[in-house]
């Protein structure tokens, strides 16, 4: 837990969150500005800054896995969906703990913005 990080403060239940599923490892809940009819946000319980400073490779598998099983849950399975990680500051990343965006729900375009 990182006291000044926005992520940890969800997973920790200080600060509320829209919850869709929880795992031993991660969480997932609803991004508060979302760019999709479905935009889930799913994040590892422990604090890990970024894709790029991931070292734990079991933990990246299962977040993997369970952002498909919130995709699922969610409905996307059969028409599709996106999973981004933003990293850093070219990748648009906001906020410094690791989560895959799950978007569903519309088209989406490429090449991203
Ligand atoms: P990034 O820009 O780092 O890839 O993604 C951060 C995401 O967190 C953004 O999509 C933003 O809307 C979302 N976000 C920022 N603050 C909050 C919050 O307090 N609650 C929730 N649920 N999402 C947030
Ligand atoms: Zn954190």
């Amino acid at each position: 837990m990182v006291d000044n990080c926005l992520f940890c403060r969800i997973v920790s239940g200080e600060i509320p969150s829209r919850q869709v599923a929880q795992s031993d490892t991660a969480i997932a809940f609803r991004d508060v500005n979302p760019q999709a009819p479905t935009h889930v946000l799913v994040v590892p319980r422990a604090h890990v800054a970024s894709l790029a400073s991931a070292s734990d490779s079991a933990m990246l598998g299962d977040l993997l896995a369970f952002a498909a099983t919130v995709a699922r849950s969610e409905g996307l399975e059969q028409d599709g969906y996106r999973v981004v990680a933003n990293t850093g500051s070219n990748g648009g990343q906001t906020v410094d703990h690791l989560h895959l965006h799950v978007l569903g729900g519309r088209k989406m375009t490429w090449p991203p913005g």
